[in-house]
């Protein structure tokens, strides 16, 4: 059984048709043209659907924009390539420091290989096994 690749889909932009709008999703999938960007925004919406924008990182749920300005939540989150699965990821745009605070948080419970594996540099752990003198070799 394969695994299926993840990929975020949220609405990236419109696309011009003549006097006509496609709304385009961010994984490349597009609607037919329609009348108005609001129209084919729905469109793309109700047809294709759309990832909960929620940091793979940190886990802060971006949803506030959803149903607002969905172009607003871009300049908040960012989606970066999974070179291992070919997917997509979606996390905080520029890693702010509220997002790495709350991955340090989650990494005590995190595997890192997880995140290694989204090819994301993560904090180095910083407690360090304190060896006992019946570890030492002299
Ligand atoms: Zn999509
Ligand atoms: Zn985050």
């Amino acid at each position: 059984m394969t695994t299926p690749v993840a990929r975020v889909h949220l609405p990236n932009g419109f696309l011009p048709v003549g006097k006509r709008h496609r709304s385009v999703c961010t994984c490349g999938w597009m609607t037919t043209p329609r009348a108005t960007e609001d129209r084919a925004l729905t469109a793309l919406l109700s047809d294709h659907g759309w990832t909960v924008p929620i940091c793979v990182l940190c886990e802060t749920d971006h949803q506030g924009y959803v149903g607002r300005d969905w172009f607003a939540l871009q300049r908040e989150v960012e989606i970066l390539d999974d070179p291992y699965t070919g997917g997509t990821f979606l996390v905080c745009r520029n890693s702010p420091q509220s997002c790495r605070d709350r991955t340090d948080q989650r990494m005590l419970h995190l595997d890192r290989t997880v995140a290694e594996n989204f090819g994301i540099e993560v904090p180095r752990p910083r407690l360090r096994v304190v060896k006992s003198s019946t570890d030492r070799d002299d």
